[in-house]
């Protein structure tokens, strides 16, 4: 019997989210168009069911070439974007092999274009650092960036060129001012569609970012991440409050329950210690699952249609809960670690100080998942 720990994935959850990320944008933007960001084995819920939940979007946007492989294998036609770029000319050869849409953030990779390409031409988006300081040109490189990629185009190496920029602080109210403003100055005299938001200017900024299409005349493509999987790119609103459902839960069972007795410590270190007898159950799914080693004591699980709270260290392999109050605890009864029916990944993120993408993105492969 294999060991009692999986991942549900909800092909209609993946749809559903698509579907209201767009209507929120599409409410200011009529002809928005979408990258479904799908990096990362598609936030760990795997390329393929991606590939058909995400039917609607009018791309991908992905990072690894394999990850793009993968796609076109499960019958994608519609454009990928890869989001970091060429590492070397021979990422050159095989992106257009797949036919892939090339973001360029440095020069140098303008010289792999010209090195690599022969035949087919490909379409690019060139990438603006406009205040994030990660990826991107400095604007004072940009024009001699864009005059190098109409060369390209002139000569039938590259096709389409888009302008793209990312944003460091879309999740608050004025987090776009600084950076918008910074990438029409530089951008705004150049010919080709406008890529800008992440989930976070998505949901919270798309009147602003529709105004400034429109005003600019310019097609805007939306690059939606987290907000398909279900989960809040906010601290201040939840998925719930947004209208988006959950594409993972993760699922396992209790493998044993126990009583211990008043002043017992449990698991490593002892880092809880019981100040009353109680009852505690043994759940199948441990940090090498990716459940999260830093969630302390409280981080909420939910055992059957109770919530309740971890106690002491994750191990490896397994994890404790209190099973105080939950009289009908039993060897193989369902626990809900995150997803439906259990707490949102967002809340276990935040017990463990960090965020859903890393729980997400970080389950492990010894995680069976099973798409229904
Ligand atoms: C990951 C990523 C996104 C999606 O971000 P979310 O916060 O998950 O919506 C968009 N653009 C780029 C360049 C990314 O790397």
């Amino acid at each position: 019997m294999p060991r009692p720990i999986q991942a549900d994935i909800d092909r209609l959850a993946l749809t559903h989210n698509l579907a209201r990320v767009s209507s929120v944008v599409r409410a200011h933007d009529p002809t928005a168009q979408f990258w479904a960001v799908v990096k990362a084995n598609a936030y760990g819920h795997g390329i393929e069911v991606a590939c058909e939940s995400f039917a609607a979007a009018d791309g991908l946007a992905l990072l690894d070439l394999s990850e793009a492989n993968r796609a076109r294998s499960a019958g994608w036609s519609k454009p990928i974007l890869l989001l970091e770029g060429p590492f070397s000319v021979s990422d050159v050869h095989v992106a257009q092999q797949l036919g892939l849409t090339l973001v360029i953030h440095q020069l140098g990779q303008i010289e792999m274009l010209r090195a690599g390409l022969i035949g087919r031409p490909i379409a690019v988006y060139l990438k603006l650092d406009t205040g994030m300081n990660r990826l991107g040109l400095q604007a004072d490189q940009y024009q001699r960036g864009f005059e190098q990629l109409s060369l390209l185009q002139q000569v039938g190496i590259v096709s389409a060129i888009s302008h793209m920029t990312h944003f460091a602080c879309a999740d608050s109210f004025d987090g776009i001012d600084e950076q918008t403003s910074r990438f029409v100055e530089v951008v705004q005299g150049l010919p080709g569609d406008w890529c800008l938001s992440n989930s976070a200017a998505s949901l919270r900024h798309a009147p602003a970012i529709a105004a400034l299409g429109k005003r600019f005349e310019r097609r805007l493509w939306y690059r939606p991440g987290i907000c398909l999987y279900g989960c809040s790119p906010f601290d201040d609103a939840t998925a719930a409050d947004l209208a988006l459902r959950p594409a993972m839960t993760l699922t396992c069972e209790l493998i044993s329950v126990r009583s211990v007795s008043s002043g017992d410590g449990i698991g490593y270190g002892h880092a809880f210690r019981a100040t009353s007898p109680m009852k505690i159950g043994v759940v199948a799914c441990g940090y090498a699952d990716g459940y999260p080693r830093h969630a302390p004591t409280g981080t909420p699980v939910a055992v059957g249609d109770q919530m309740t709270r971890v106690l002491g260290r994750v191990s490896m392999d397994m994890v404790m809960v209190d099973l105080t109050g939950i009289d009908s605890a039993h060897v193989g009864q369902r626990v809900v670690m995150w997803g439906q029916g259990g707490p949102s990944a967002d809340l276990v993120a935040q017990s463990a100080a960090t965020i859903s993408y890393e729980l997400l993105s970080g389950l492990t492969n010894r995680v069976p998942r099973v798409i229904c």
